[in-house]
């Protein structure tokens, strides 16, 4: 599913957290002894499977917080068995709830939470410094799917314009899935090439999600 998952830490500590456990946990500890990195934390950007279906595998092999936003734990709990094959389940054992404005030291390094709804109820962002891990609301030219359980265009819009417009230019985007020709993109260039970031009104954006988002 052209997944991307990130090691994100601090260089000199050698200390990272996985964002979004899934699919290679096995080759990502592999990646995490060669660089002699110590996971010592997982945040998840949103509860879709193809997002945190390592979650199980991580928990086996280091006991480690998980940070998940409050309304993606709530949803997924209300869902029940509902969630299917759709959704992850956390572990309340090892799960921190997190809200927007939050933030989280790894190592000596800080890295803050942007609660960003649409994709899902609780999808969140992080930012560390001026780079942007963005989950599925938003990608490099295009933005997360909204019409899936939980899922909310008029939420997505507001996500979007409200919070992840008014990051700076120079941020540098790192997206949930690889769907481009580039791995990472400038807000810069997404704020005057990305058609969903350059609605100018909630209607605009309602009809172009309308024909559809991308991946889950
Ligand atoms: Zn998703």
């Amino acid at each position: 599913m052209a997944n991307f998952v990130y090691l994100v830490g601090d260089s000199a500590a050698r200390e990272v957290f996985l964002i979004d456990p899934a699919w290679q946990i096995d080759t990502i500890f592999k990646i995490a002894q060669k660089e002699d990195l110590k996971i010592t934390g997982a945040l998840v950007t949103h509860a879709h499977y193809d997002h945190c279906n390592g979650l199980d595998e991580l928990l086996e092999r280091t006991d480690v917080p998980i940070y998940v936003n409050a309304d993606e734990v709530d949803f997924t709990k209300s869902l029940g068995e509902r969630g299917g094959t759709l959704f992850g389940q956390f572990p309340a054992s090892n799960t921190k709830k997190v809200r927007s404005g939050d933030s989280v030291k790894i190592g000596g390094i800080d890295l803050t939470f942007i609660h960003t709804p649409g994709h899902t109820p609780g999808s969140q962002c992080f930012t560390v410094g001026n780079r942007l891990i963005s989950g599925d609301t938003l990608f490099i030219r295009g933005c997360g799917r909204s019409d899936l359980p939980g899922g909310d265009p008029e939420k997505l819009y507001e996500s979007l314009t409200q919070k992840l417009m008014k990051l700076p230019d120079d941020t540098i985007l790192y997206p949930g899935h690889d769907y481009s020709d580039a791995p990472t993109s400038k807000m810069k260039d997404e704020k005057i090439k990305n058609p969903y970031l350059m609605c100018t009104t909630l209607n605009s954006f309602l009809g172009l999600v309308g024909a559809g988002g991308k991946g889950l």
